[in-house]
């Protein structure tokens, strides 16, 4: 990008493209690990009542602590872990990004670790609000290192440690046991231990939502976007120990989560069950799409997400990637030479992407 020269830029910003995971028309949309599945009728009609009732104050400010949204994501959690979670311990924004920004806002005055590949967000936030970035390691076959975290943790002393699991884009999970290792580490180091489970409800092992009692400086990320289907309505939350949400609270912008979206949010959460209904279907279809794609000679990472990253194509990514998009078929290129991602979708979708693939191995 070239920048015109009087406008003032930071200069650490002008190397950096915006976020960018290409928005296109396709016949099947398989890039951004949306759920596949629309709200129900039942669910678009409580909603539209909601925010029509909404709608009558909308000259007023919305609640500016969003307790009635932070109550219920607390019982959600508890629901699925036998904790006792209250509000306090819950702070909620515009999608799990905007968490991340408030955590690099208050926390991030010196630098953050996370383990490479993984959210590409996570680096994008650090260098945005100024924190230095550092790339740890993973095992070669992507999987995480918990030995190679703890010495990456007790040589940088980071204030921040990011760890997503399931991790995107490569898809496994961590045990609980391993982040529990890890999180004594961080804080005998001084820092806090993020752990972003954007897609926790597609996995097997156990929350780090568990660990929060013992060690109060463990942070978890969680977001309605993916396994609760509600990407467009942007709601992302944490789970921490109280002290942490009284920090968000400095660094939030007032009224940030608009009236509208509380009250969509709020009736989500009471179709929880519907909504959460789609999880195991999506978990079957993921093991057969990683079967037919493993029948065509390609190699899949283990994935507990809702999306595959597989290798083992002759072409590159980028020609791949393209010749999937001409047959309408829309993946995503993650930036690593040789693999590409595609998002577990409905039936329809999955078999126009094999279809696609097949017709081009
Ligand atoms: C999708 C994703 C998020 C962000 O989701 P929001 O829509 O901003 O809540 C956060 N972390 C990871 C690892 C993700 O893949």
């Amino acid at each position: 990008m070239m920048w015109p020269n009087w406008l003032p830029l930071r200069s650490d910003l002008k190397a950096l493209s915006p976020y960018g995971a290409p928005q296109l028309p396709a016949e099947a949309s398989l890039n951004t690990n949306e759920n596949p599945y629309a709200p129900s009728i039942t669910l678009q009609k409580a909603i539209t009542a909601a925010v029509a009732e909404a709608s009558s104050s909308l000259n007023r400010y919305p609640d500016r602590d969003a307790i009635k949204v932070r109550t219920a994501l607390a019982s959600y959690i508890n629901e699925e872990n036998g904790t006792e979670f209250g509000a306090n311990n819950v702070w909620a924004a515009n999608g799990s990004n905007e968490i991340i920004q408030s955590l690099f806002l208050a926390f991030g005055n010196s630098s953050a670790l996370g383990f490479t590949p993984s959210y590409s967000m996570h680096p994008l936030i650090s260098m945005v609000t100024d924190t230095k970035w550092i790339n740890g390691e993973r095992n070669q076959d992507f999987s995480f290192n918990v030995d190679i975290a703890i010495q990456d943790v007790v040589h940088h002393k980071p204030l921040l440690t990011f760890v997503t699991t399931p991790n995107n884009p490569t898809g496994g999970a961590i045990s609980l046991a391993e982040i529990e290792a890890l999180a004594v580490v961080v804080g005998e180091n001084g820092g806090l231990l993020v752990v972003d489970e954007a897609y926790a409800e597609f996995s097997n092992e156990r929350s780090s939502v568990n660990l929060i009692a013992q060690h109060p400086h463990v942070v978890v990320i969680r977001t309605m976007s993916k396994a609760f289907a509600f990407a467009g309505v942007r709601v992302g939350y944490l789970i921490a120990d109280p002290s942490v949400i009284n920090a968000m609270m400095l660094v939030r912008l007032p009224y940030h989560l608009s009236a509208l979206t509380q009250a969509a949010a709020n009736v989500a959460l009471d179709f929880r069950a519907e909504l959460l209904g789609n999880v195991g279907m999506l978990i079957t279809a993921r093991e057969e799409l990683a079967a037919s794609l493993q029948a065509m000679g390609l190699r899949t990472l283990p994935s507990a997400a809702n999306f595959i990253l597989f290798t083992g194509f002759a072409v590159s990514s980028a020609q791949l990637w393209s010749q999937l998009l001409e047959k309408g078929v829309l993946i995503r290129d993650v930036g690593l030479s040789s693999y590409l991602r595609v998002t577990v979708g409905n039936d329809a979708e999955n078999k126009a992407f094999i279809k696609a693939l097949s017709e081009l191995l």
